[in-house]
């Protein structure tokens, strides 16, 4: 677990273009913080800064203690689940989950043990040795979340990882990945246009718009209208 601090972070695109208008927010230790707002409001930039992604233009990003602005993504403890999931066609389940450890040189019988706890965490364990197009969307899914498991990162990063899924399946997902936190205890950031999404998943949400945040607080006290 770590916490995520932003403070007066900036992004001006090489076009020019101010994305992001020097923002401030805490994201706690073990907290799920949702960030939510129209498209185009920069969600998806603030989330890819964090995650190193995207060059930081002004301000400071702290992973825990340490600020990470010069920090290659694969040394900021984060994993990031994105929207199409990313998978490599080519590779079973097993080898696209296991790839990012095989990468860092990983013993093999440790591989094997976290792929194997992660697919059971997910409930893919009978899907190994499918490849990503043998799989639902939903599978898939699952795949793309537990190769960032595999990881053990300190923060999850996700970027509106729900939003090519059906209606039900959605809904069925979003239980699924608060019981992920619960279970996992770490701290997630949760990037999603969805209010629903926001408000059933989030500890507390940070309300966004043209590139400002608007609002930090509970679903409660950003919902609940007396
Ligand atoms: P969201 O995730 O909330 O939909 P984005 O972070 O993708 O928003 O984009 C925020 C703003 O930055 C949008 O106005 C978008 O058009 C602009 N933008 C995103 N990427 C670039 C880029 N590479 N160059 C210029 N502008 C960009
Ligand atoms: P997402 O909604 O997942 O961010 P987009 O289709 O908005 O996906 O963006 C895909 C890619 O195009 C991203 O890498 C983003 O930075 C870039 N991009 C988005 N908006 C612009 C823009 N206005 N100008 C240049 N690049 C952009």
């Amino acid at each position: 677990m770590s916490k995520v601090v932003l403070k007066g972070v900036e992004k001006i695109y090489p076009n020019g273009f101010k994305a992001v208008h020097g923002i401030d927010l805490e994201i706690k230790d073990g907290e799920f913080m949702v960030f939510v707002g129209p498209s185009g409001c920069a969600k998806s930039t603030t989330l890819r800064m964090i995650a190193g992604l995207e060059e930081i233009s002004g301000g400071t990003i702290f992973i825990g203690e340490s600020i990470v602005n010069n920090i290659a993504p694969k040394d900021r403890g984060i994993a990031m689940v994105f929207q199409n999931y990313a998978l490599y066609p080519h590779m079973t389940v097993y080898d696209n989950m296991a790839f990012s450890l095989k990468m860092r040189k990983t013993p093999k019988s440790i591989i094997e043990k976290k792929v194997r706890e992660a697919a059971k965490i997910l409930d893919i364990e009978n899907l190994l040795d499918r490849k990503p197009k043998q799989l639902s969307g939903g599978q898939r899914q699952r795949v793309a979340v537990g190769r960032a498991i595999v990881r053990d990162p300190e923060v999850f990063l996700f970027d509106e990882p729900l939003s090519n899924l059906d209606a039900k399946l959605r809904v069925h997902m979003r239980v699924q990945l608060s019981q992920l936190h619960k279970k996992l205890k770490t701290t997630m950031i949760y990037v999603t246009h969805d209010q629903v999404e926001a408000m059933t998943m989030g500890d507390r949400i940070c309300v966004m718009n043209l590139g400002k945040i608007m609002q930090v607080d509970t679903p409660l006290n950003l919902y609940h209208y007396p």
